[in-house]
């Protein structure tokens, strides 16, 4: 029996105490927060804090935004992952077969070499729909300024 008294005491004396072991932890955390006013994250700590997670978030969005108007073009699907990208330069590319195709500020486009010298990289008009990609890969004739036809390269010199 003694033992059930002492103990029910402890439980009293525990249980009187909590509130005020809380009272006092919450006075030393709000000591604490004072001084910590001055330590309060600046507005670009909070960007850069931001950053590594929409970082990841914009990644896997350009894959899917390149992703999905490739696959409709080239009839097969092309797997997200497999999809490059620059998040610098905030653009996305991805080769189908021997073509590589880039997305970028929302537009896709075909990325190719002179026709002549085949150096350089040229980008297409923007890419919408399989007729704008039929003229990109037939009729469009990418030059760079050495390989200019004569009539351009007058022209632009008239300019
Ligand atoms: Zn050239």
């Amino acid at each position: 029996m003694p033992t059930a008294i002492s103990q029910s005491r402890g439980l009293l004396h525990r249980t009187r105490n909590t509130p005020r072991r809380s009272l006092h932890s919450r006075t030393i955390a709000n000591l604490g927060a004072t001084p910590s006013v001055a330590t309060v994250p600046s507005w670009t700590d909070n960007a850069i804090a931001a950053y590594p997670q929409s970082a990841e978030h914009e990644k896997h969005a350009l894959q899917e935004e390149l992703a999905r108007p490739l696959s409709a073009l080239a009839g097969s699907s092309i797997a997200a992952a497999s999809v490059y990208v620059n998040l610098d330069g905030r653009f996305a590319q991805a080769k189908v077969g021997e073509h590589l195709f880039r997305l970028q500020h929302g537009a896709l486009v075909l990325l190719r070499s002179c026709v002549h010298c085949e150096l350089g990289q040229f980008e297409s008009l923007p890419i919408t729909g399989l007729s704008d990609l039929g003229y990109a890969l037939s009729r469009w004739e990418p030059r760079c300024e050495h390989c200019a036809p004569e009539d351009l390269a007058n022209w632009l010199e008239d300019e």
